[in-house]
């Protein structure tokens, strides 16, 4: 009994949720609505987590828009310092972690809540 209640502590997740279907494939899931907070960057001093950009000491074009870097910011993410681009929104997840996101894809992914 000691042994159960131990195990039940360790893995109570994988004892409730299948992770294959019957035939051993993939099974679709949805994401759960989680709320964000956001806001679009356009220019320095727009987010006090967006600062400016400092990659090269050429201005070159930025591959995503063509604009120069010089009009880029940076931000610190999980993965690394990541570019913004004028117009990326700049996301707090969950844990109060930033990340970037370019307009198209933050259209087709979030939609505006009241509060
Ligand atoms: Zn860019």
């Amino acid at each position: 009994m000691i042994m159960a209640d131990i195990k039940w502590k360790i893995f109570p997740v994988a004892q409730n949720v299948r992770e294959r279907d019957d035939e051993g494939g993939t099974m679709k899931f949805r994401k759960k609505p989680v709320i964000v907070e956001a806001s679009r960057w356009f220019k320095s001093g727009d987010n006090p987590a967006v600062t400016e950009w400092q990659g090269y000491v050429e201005d070159r074009s930025c591959p995503d828009c063509n604009t120069l870097l010089s009009r880029h910011g940076s931000i610190r993410t999980l993965e690394g310092r990541h570019i913004v681009c004028c117009g990326d929104w700049i996301i707090t997840g969950i844990k109060g972690e930033f990340y970037p996101c370019k307009p198209d894809i933050f259209e087709a992914t979030y939609e505006r809540v009241e509060g």
